[in-house]
This record gives structure tokens, C-alpha cells and sequence, in this order.
């Protein structure tokens, strides 16, 4: 076999009696690798000939010349060819040695730095020879320098074999005392032996759709390629295949666990819903209304109904629900809203309660433990004399029976876990579900991580709200921020303080949110009730608290984050947060979502300790510049990564090698695509056409299992 771009891929004969080798073989038993490297690569997640052949370069080096240092400026991170002109080597002031190498792309020079390096250095590196580097540039006196750069001689001649003389190098992410060398060799020992076995993981008519190239070809380039320039192409094919099989198992969930189940069918009878819409005191907006036919034409169908309402805070979503909640009703089921808590389901049931006064619709409220008229509650639930309910968790427990359950939504809903979504699917005779969500996530994270969900986005917040004001401050304002709130104070708002959570020690932060209380409230405003809440707190004395604060009788109110997202305090119109630059992106958000909800103009004051990280300063700046979740959720998923933008108690959330949620987005929607067609057309893969997806689909499913509810 003769490959067109280095006929590196030899395909060695096997011996006779020797034992099959195949991809899978442990890395141990590579030739040149052995017991203790394998222990070192195992921290890469290679443990098999085939996850070293997936394990792609991070860089490429050029042999060639790089003409590109004119025109570079600090803070670039740069990887390039040039060679070296001078070497010098002096002693700092502390008795220590500096050494400086002065390298040019033959028409500009660099200057590379090193306070600590190995005695070898001066020599190694030879006037007149080439030098690959990389790092990020800095500037010192006028003169572009690369600080402990990490660099690699290209013109070694020692290197026998195959990479002698290549004009291109890839270039590992390297582990314990791993070289370079060591993972070129050993890749290419690797391609030597089992080239011939990479199996092919996608179709044929998927791989001519797409442009893309077959597996083992692709794999080979992106160690191989003379041209690494070209390889954005050839990396997208990896990108695909991951998004491809974990959009594969949401395909066949949803066919299998989802599709299949018949839920109820409503009838749109206009009836309540017309009523409501009639006595509305303000309009929808066009995403609500858009929201609604989505919602209706599915509770409409005869499948169940899954699906993520998403909206920022403060775009409306409970109105919404209520029309869902009234569909149902007219059909003559009951519907139930649950809210992660206590405080939340009572502003629910006060807030519709209200919506629906002047009809002869039957609303009540089931809260945990046992409460005032709950007996009662549970018998009008389960005779159906209770239309619509609404409730915490408790409205999941197993006494708690429904004469006939036809549509639940479910608030906050991330504060749920997975198990309990599919609780609610298939409780009584499969209720439609809507999931409401104030987080906003990037389209391909929601398909990523709710990929059996249909998604609806309220896009758009309500005319009347006024964007709130946001400026960041240094900690040493602080006393003109105080005299700024203390003007809203005085004309009647109400305040909310806001201290960091430092998890390491929950008691540093308990003093922080405290010694922000006793200073303001002996200091600065004694003239105003100003109350400490925290973590520590039962919920009873959070929950009497917020109560207090939202009848106006608290002025301010210094908490740490514990403060409840959903609530609904329109007269407080100020928000202080200490120590802004050690929040996320989306807290920050969140937080600020409790302002700004009564119409006037709101505040928002984020108090930043310098100095500040380049991400802490992007936060920031982020936040000051504008109000809307979704650009704020995606800058939060560009600074952060989807590991950590959705925590570790997000369980569903896949790990890709390749493949980015951030700049594969377009690849994301081929690969969920084709899947779900797939799977439409051959629901168990039976087709020989789809041979290829079955294997390897069958190989991860296993892995993946844990992740998802499949
Ligand atoms: P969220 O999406 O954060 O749950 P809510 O449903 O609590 O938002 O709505 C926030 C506020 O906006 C409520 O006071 C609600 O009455 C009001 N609201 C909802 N839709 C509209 C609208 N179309 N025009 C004006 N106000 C609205
Ligand atoms: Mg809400």
C-alpha cells in the first residue's frame, strides 16, 4: 500500500504463532513502550494502541522558516521556525545566570529568555541552527520576548528513522518524563504495525455526504501530514464522529423510551385559555405567543410531550406554563406546576391564584412535611376536585395520588435531578412535561446534555422592563457606592448585598457576609433594617427572612448566595456584590436577575479586588456591557468550557476529544441530524448499510450508558 503523503503505513506480516494483535492490543505491549511508560501514558487516557493513535498533535512544527515575527505583539501565543543568531549568557544582579537567545525569521528577531534552565542550554543551542518555539510573547524594553518558551531544535540530525528530514513535526502533550521522541516513535511504530486494522466507524454515503475522509486515512494525516495547514478539514471528521454517537443514543432513547410512549391528546377547545388570554392585563410577547403554538401543537399530538422551556429571568415563563396548565384543564385533566421550593411554589400558587381569580377553577397548594389543610389537599387531588396544583417535590411522593395528571411543569428544573425527570414521565398515564429553565445554554449544549428534549427559547423579555444598570467598581469606591445606594434607599428601594462563598472554608465566608452586615448596619445605613442570611440558616428561618424582606419590612438584606433565583421582590432595585470577580459569568447573571423586576430602573453594583485575571476582567466587562442571558451564557461557555459551565452535579454531560461545543457548533447540528435519520430509517440498526455504526455504537454504548437515561 503506498500512501501519497509518506508511505510511512508498511503493513508488517504477522508471524505464525504470534498472538492477534489488534488495535485494542494495551499499550504495554507496543513496541518501545513497555510497563512504566504505559503507567505514564494511562494519565492521558491511553491505554490502547488505538487511543495512541487518536491521541492527535497539539501543534506542528515547520521545519522552514517562518517569516512572521514582524507584525507579532505581546499577549500573542505563537508557535514558529526561526533560527538562532546569538546566544549570550550574563549573571543577574542576584548572583544567578540569565540567558538570552536572540532568534530571527530573517527579517525580524525575537528574543527568547530563561532565568532557570539545564547547564546544557548555552551549548546546545548553536548559532546558525533552527529552532521551533511557542509560548506567549511579552514585551521588555521595547523588544518582543518569549519567557521560558517551550522550543525544540528541528534540525537535529541524530534523528534516524522516519522523522528525519520531515518537513513537518507533530508535537505531543507530553506527561511525566515522556519526549517528544519518545511519542513520535512510538505513534509511528503504532501506524507501522496496525495501520491496516483502523476499522471504519461511519457509512459510506455519511463520509461522501460530508466530504469526509476514511478513518484510517485521516487518522494517518493528522500525525503524518506534510501540510498541517490543511488538517482543520480533516480534524472535523473526529469532531463528527463524537457528536454523531452521542447524538446516536439520544436518537434511539427518544425513538425507544420517548416517541413510543402515547401521552395524552388535547383538544385546543378555547375555552380557558381564550379567557385568560381576554383578561390578561398586558400583552404577550411574540416568543411567548410562538412558545405557546409550540407548546400547544405538541400537547395537541398524541405523544408525550418532553420538552426544556428556556428564558432568561424575568422573560415570563410562568404565563406561559399557565396557558399549558389550561389546556389541560379544558380537557378535563389536572395540572401540576412543581417548584424546587417552599418559597417559590407559594409565589406560584399566589401569582396564578390570582391570574385565575373570578373563575370557578379550583387551585391548591401542596407543600413537604405537613402542613395546614393538607389531608385535605391530597383527598382533592386524588377525587380530581383539585384542577390545578401546585408544589414542591413533595408532589412527587408515592401518597400523593392524582385523580388524572395530564401536564406537569416543573421550575428551575436543573434543580432536579435526571432520575426524577423520568419519574415524572411515567407517572400515571404519562403526563405532557415541560421543563422550565432560567439558565440559558448555548443551542449545542442543550443538545448535548437534554438531547432527548424539544427545546423552546423565550427570546425575548418584556417590553416594559427597563435593562438594568450595571457598573463595575473597584473595592477602594466602595464608599461612593454606598452613598449611590444610599440615595435608593432613601427614595424608598430596597437592597440587596451579596458576599462570596469561598468554598474552601465556609467560616471565612460566614465572617465576610458578617462583617459586611455589622459594617453596614453600625456604620453606614444604621438608620435601616438590614438583615444577614446565609447557608447555615434552616430553610424555615430563610424562608421567614425573604418573606420579611419581600413585604418591605427588611431594607437590606446581606446574604451569601443562598438568595432564591425565581423570586419576585419588584421593589428592590439595588444589588451590591462584594468580591464580584470570584463569581461566574452566569451567577453574576442570575444575581442580577433578582433586580430590575418592577419596572423602574434597577442597579447593579459588581465591587472587583484588584488585582484582576484577564478571564475575571472578561467577566466583568461582559456583565457591564450587556443584559442578555444567552450572549452572557455563551461568553460564559467560551471563558470556562462545558465542563465546568454546568458543574460536576450535572450528570449527562459528555466528555469529547475532539470535538468542541464552542467552535463545532455547525458540526454538532450535521451530526444530530444524520443521526436521528438514521435512526428513524433503521431504529436497531439492522440495516447492512449501517453495520458499521452498529459495531462501533455497540462498543461505547456500554461506557456511555452511565452517562444517560438509556
Ligand atoms: P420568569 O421567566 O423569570 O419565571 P416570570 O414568569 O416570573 O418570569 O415573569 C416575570 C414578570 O413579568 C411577572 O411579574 C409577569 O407578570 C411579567 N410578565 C410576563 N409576561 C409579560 C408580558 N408579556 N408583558 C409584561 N409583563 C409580563
Ligand atoms: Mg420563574
Amino acid at each position: 500500500m503506498v500512501d501519497n503523503y509518506g508511505g510511512h503505513a508498511r503493513m508488517v506480516p504477522m508471524q505464525k504463532g504470534q498472538q492477534t494483535r489488534d488495535t485494542s492490543t494495551p499499550i504495554q505491549f507496543l513496541k518501545g513502550v513497555g510497563e512504566v511508560r504505559a503507567r505514564q501514558l494511562d494519565k492521558l487516557g491511553i491505554r490502547t494502541v488505538l487511543d495512541l493513535m487518536e491521541y492527535f498533535p497539539r501543534n506542528y512544527i515547520t521545519r522552514m522558516l517562518q517569516p512572521a515575527i514582524r507584525g507579532l505583539r505581546p499577549g500573542d501565543g505563537i508557535a514558529l521556525t526561526a533560527m538562532i543568531n546569538w546566544v549570550d549568557e550574563y549573571p543577574s544582579r542576584e548572583g544567578k545566570k540569565i540567558l538570552n537567545v536572540g532568534i530571527s525569521d530573517g527579517h525580524a528577531t525575537l528574543v527568547c529568555t530563561w532565568f532557570h534552565y539545564p547547564k546544557t542550554y548555552p551549548s546546545l543551542l548553536k548559532p546558525g541552527t533552527n529552532i521551533w518555539v511557542t509560548g506567549t510573547l511579552s514585551e521588555y524594553n521595547g523588544q518582543l520576548q518569549l519567557m521560558h518558551p517551550e522550543f525544540e531544535q528541528v534540525d537535529d540530525t541524530d534523528e534516524e528513522d522516519f522523522w528525519k528530514s520531515r518537513e513537518a513535526l507533530p508535537v505531543y502533550g507530553l506527561t511525566g518524563n515522556l519526549t517528544q521522541k519518545f511519542f513520535r516513535k512510538a505513534i509511528h511504530a503504532a501506524f507501522e504495525e496496525f495501520a491496516s486494522q483502523i476499522q471504519e466507524n461511519l457509512p459510506t454515503r455519511i463520509l461522501e455526504k460530508h466530504g469526509f475522509l476514511p478513518r484510517r486515512t485521516a487518522l494517518q494525516k493528522m500525525h503524518f501530514s506534510l501540510k498541517p495547514t490543511e488538517l482543520a478539514r480533516v480534524r472535523e471528521r473526529f469532531a463528527y464522529e463524537e457528536f454523531f454517537y452521542s447524538q446516536l443514543l439520544w436518537a434511539r432513547h427518544k425513538h425507544h423510551h420517548v416517541s413510543k410512549v402515547q401521552g395524552m391528546k388535547f383538544e385546543n377547545k378555547r375555552e380557558l385559555t381564550s379567557d385568560l388570554y381576554r383578561k390578561l392585563p398586558y400583552r404577550l410577547t411574540g416568543a411567548q405567543k410562538r412558545v405557546i403554538n409550540e407548546i400547544f401543537s405538541e400537547m395537541c399530538s398524541q405523544k408525550q410531550m418532553s420538552r426544556l422551556l428556556q428564558g432568561d429571568v424575568g422573560s415570563g415563563k410562568t404565563i406561559v406554563t399557565l396557558f399549558a396548565m389550561l389546556l389541560a384543564v379544558e380537557n378535563g385533566f389536572q395540572a401540576a406546576l412543581m417548584a424546587p421550593t417552599e418559597i417559590l411554589a407559594d409565589q406560584h400558587f399566589t401569582n396564578i391564584s390570582r391570574l385565575l381569580e373570578g373563575t370557578e377553577l379550583k387551585v391548591v397548594l401542596l407543600k413537604g412535611g405537613s402542613h395546614k389543610g393538607k389531608t385535605q389537599t391530597k383527598k382533592e387531588i386524588a377525587d380530581g376536585t383539585a384542577q390545578i396544583v401546585i408544589g414542591t417535590h413533595a408532589l412527587l411522593q408515592s401518597d400523593i395520588v392524582f385523580h388524572s395528571l395530564g401536564f406537569v411543569a416543573v421550575d428551575e428544573q436543573h434543580r432536579f435531578g435526571v432520575q426524577q425527570r423520568a419519574e415524572l414521565a411515567n407517572k400515571d398515564k404519562h403526563p405532557d412535561l415541560l421543563y422550565l429553565s432560567a439558565t440559558p445554554i448555548p443551542r449545542s449544549l442543550s443538545q448535548t446534555v437534554y438531547g432527548d428534549l424539544e427545546v423552546s427559547v423565550l427570546d425575548e423579555v418584556p417590553p416594559n422592563r427597563v435593562p438594568v444598570l450595571t457598573s463595575v467598581r473597584s473595592t477602594q469606591k466602595i464608599d461612593s457606592v454606598f452613598r449611590e445606594v444610599g440615595k435608593q434607599l432613601a427614595a424608598g428601594s430596597q437592597v440587596y448585598v451579596v458576599c462570596p462563598l469561598i468554598e474552601e472554608s465556609d467560616k471565612l465566608d460566614l465572617l465576610d457576609a458578617e462583617r459586611m452586615h455589622k459594617h453596614l448596619s453600625e456604620n453606614v445605613f444604621p438608620q435601616y433594617s438590614c438583615v444577614l442570611l446565609h447557608g447555615k440558616m434552616s430553610s424555615a428561618e430563610k424562608d421567614e427572612i425573604m418573606l420579611r424582606f419581600k413585604d418591605g419590612e427588611i431594607k437590606i438584606l446581606v446574604s451569601t448566595t443562598v438568595i432564591e433565583v425565581g423570586l419576585d421582590i419588584p421593589n428592590a432595585s439595588v444589588m451590591v456584590v462584594e468580591h464580584a470577580e470570584r463569581f461566574g459569568l452566569a451567577q453574576l447573571h442570575q444575581l442580577r436577575g433578582r433586580v430590575g423586576r418592577g419596572g423602574q430602573q434597577a442597579w447593579c453594583y459588581l465591587i472587583a479586588h484588584h488585582p484582576l485575571s484577564k478571564v475575571a476582567r472578561e467577566r466583568l466587562d461582559t456583565m457591564a456591557r450587556t443584559n442578555d442571558g444567552f450572549l452572557i451564557a455563551e461568553k460564559d461557555l467560551q471563558l470556562r468550557g462545558p465542563g465546568e459551565f454546568f458543574g460536576t452535579e450535572q450528570s449527562g454531560m459528555p466528555q469529547f476529544k475532539h470535538a468542541s461545543l464552542i467552535s463545532d457548533q455547525p458540526i454538532l447540528q450535521k451530526a444530530r441530524a444524520d443521526a436521528f435519520e438514521v435512526i428513524a430509517e433503521d431504529p436497531d440498526l439492522k440495516a447492512e448499510n449501517n453495520a458499521a455504526i452498529r459495531k462501533f455504537h455497540a462498543s461505547q454504548q456500554l461506557e456511555k450508558e452511565k452517562l444517560i437515561l438509556y
